[in-house]
């Protein structure tokens, strides 16, 4: 029996690998082009934690990131965020605080985490190591740098957003 059910919300400027990254940790797959369902919110995964069961349910955007216009609805009753950037996109990493502000606004101290995906094109990087690890310091984020498409740390990311809003 489930008893304890976790929005979260996942953001980010476009093409981060978003929804790649919840439908990798919803249903173990990863595509190179994944559009996202019409009429589908979100995806969602059972876990147990330390004897609890959780339902994770990952909201994901319609791709309207680019014009500053997610709803209202998708912000709502949210209880965990993972704001996410890429690798190889410079104006993701840039708009990192816009995020964190836009869903503290939006939803208050809620557990986050920073994600940086796409490592595994680590060889492009338009970020330096040290300059993600100033901002997560700087944000007073936990920290990961996840490849959605290598399956690295997308488990740890949720997990560490459970236990957060478990206070485990
Ligand atoms: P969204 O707009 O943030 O939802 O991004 P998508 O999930 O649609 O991903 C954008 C593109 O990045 C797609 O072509 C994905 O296949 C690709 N992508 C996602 N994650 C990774 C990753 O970890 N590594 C690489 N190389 N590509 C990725
Ligand atoms: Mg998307």
């Amino acid at each position: 029996d489930v008893e304890v059910a976790i929005k979260v919300v996942v953001v980010g400027n476009g093409a981060v690998g978003k929804s790649s990254m919840i439908q990798r940790y919803c249903k173990g797959i990863f595509t190179k082009d994944y559009k996202k369902t019409i009429g589908v919110d979100f995806l969602e995964r059972q876990i147990s934690v330390r004897g609890e069961d959780v339902r994770l349910m990952l909201w994901d955007t319609a791709g309207q990131e680019e014009f500053d216009a997610i709803t209202k609805a998708y912000y709502r009753g949210a209880q965990a965020c993972a704001i996410v950037f890429s690798t190889v996109d410079r104006d993701s990493f840039d708009a990192v605080e816009k995020w964190r502000t836009k869903v503290e606004d939006e939803c208050g101290n809620i557990p986050m985490v920073l994600v940086q995906n796409k490592i595994d094109l680590i060889d492009q990087a338009l970020v330096k190591v040290e300059e993600a690890d100033e901002l997560a310091k700087r944000l007073r984020l936990k920290f990961y740098r996840a490849s959605v498409k290598e399956d690295l740390n997308v488990n740890d990311v949720f997990m560490y957003l459970t236990e957060k809003y478990l206070e485990i």
